[in-house]
């Protein structure tokens, strides 16, 4: 008998070459510059769209490195954060936010999500300050903006220093202002299946803070301002000019692709609303841009296993949460510690999100949801059959 999917019909998680067959003529071209002209690192391109991205998200000052990850590392290192210093953040987020604040000597202090947004929990972070805390950083996590104003006063009351992990969250709005613009600074990733994604790694830094941007543009070039006068013992960590040509054709469409990605969570949640499963939820004061659309299901890794039968491809962000990890067992926290992250890790599950997937997906993928809640019920309750 034949399967019920072909390979070609299956459900993807993402599908990058869709975007770029989307913008392939502009892509090309304006890769084929880059190469034409040979300005392959930190080129006009770099500093054209370090300009456009910091006009984008309302900020004076964007540097581009070569990772979301370097991108943290760098904002903290410019602000002298390091051994001694304690650095609150999210439990659930993916592993680069806590390896950011270890790489630079500080000591990560993790705290607990808020069940119905999974960003960090500004009560959490209120209790988790000591008298070494030096900063906080927030994750807008899934693309939902994390709670700044909260964050942002208990910040203020305690003289730390907020630093946005956008990773997940290019041109999501809080209070109509841009992710990147609610901090002292903001990292951001173009890792190629963020929502303004690459073609290979990349990252930037943006702030309103002049000294700390001339640090970390220092700091990526090997800690020179001018070529081989080195002011301070830097890094190679610079965002290369194909990556730049790139990203700035693909910024010309991320209002339009993040739209989409809005229409499609607000189609999964009308499909879903019947499903037997927590759907996500953003507070009224935000626009999401929902990198991930994340459900919750009592029975996730069934539900799983059922979407792969049928062809459908679901990921998991993040199955096992940071303070569980065998990397950070020096950090000494112990399973219970955050029950709504680990809660999460067990029953989350994110389903197939990018813009160009088609509401003749969704359906596809909302159906069979509702088929496996209905045949789940049904194996439970077996005295109602
Ligand atoms: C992707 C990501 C990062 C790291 O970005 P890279 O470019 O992969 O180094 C950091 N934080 C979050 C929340 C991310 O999703």
């Amino acid at each position: 008998m034949a399967t019920t999917f072909g390979r070609e019909t299956q459900v993807q998680f993402v599908d990058l070459a869709a975007e770029y067959l989307s913008a392939k003529e502009e892509i090309d071209a304006a890769v084929q510059r880059v190469l034409a002209d040979a300005d392959l690192v930190l080129g006009r391109d770099v500093a054209l769209f370090e300009q456009e991205f910091a006009s984008y998200c309302g900020v004076e000052q964007a540097i581009g490195v070569d990772s979301g990850l370097s991108a943290l590392e760098l904002i903290l290192r410019a602000y002298g954060i390091g051994p001694g210093d304690e650095v609150i953040t999210a439990a659930n987020t993916f592993i680069a936010t806590a390896l950011a604040i270890s790489s630079v000597g500080a000591t990560p202090v993790l705290v607990d999500v808020d069940p119905v947004t999974y960003d960090m929990d500004p009560a959490a972070a209120l209790a988790a300050i000591s008298p070494r805390t030096s900063a906080v950083v927030p994750v807008h996590l899934y693309g939902v903006p994390a709670e700044m104003d909260a964050i942002k006063d208990i910040a203020r009351r305690h003289g730390l220093l907020v630093i946005e992990d956008a990773c997940q969250a290019h041109g999501a709005l809080y209070r109509g202002e841009r992710a990147g613009s609610l901090g002292d600074a903001a990292a951001f990733s173009f890792y190629p299946a963020k929502n303004l994604g690459a073609c290979g790694d990349g990252g930037m830094v943006v702030t309103n803070d002049q000294t700390v941007a001339e640090r970390v543009r220092m700091a990526r070039n090997y800690g020179q301002k001018e070529k081989y006068y080195h002011q301070i013992q830097g890094y190679n960590k610079r965002l290369d000019s194909v990556q730049a040509a790139l990203l700035r054709v693909k910024l010309r469409r991320l209002d339009e692709s993040n739209s989409a990605r809005r229409g499609h969570a607000r189609l999964y949640s009308e499909l879903l609303h019947s499903a037997d499963c927590a759907l996500p939820v953003a507070p009224e004061h935000t626009e999401p841009v929902w990198h991930l659309y994340v459900i919750r299901a009592h029975d996730r890794d069934a539900l799983r296993t059922w979407l792969s039968n049928e062809g459908i491809c679901t990921g998991i962000h993040y199955p096992i949460p940071i303070h569980l990890q065998e990397a950070y067992r020096n950090l000494g926290y112990r399973k219970g510690d955050f029950p709504v992250t680990e809660a999460n890790a067990d029953h989350i599950l994110s389903l197939p999100m990018y813009p160009k997937l088609t509401s003749e997906l969704i359906e596809r993928v909302s159906a069979s949801c509702r088929d496996f809640c209905r045949v789940d019920q049904s194996l439970a309750e077996p005295s109602s059959v």
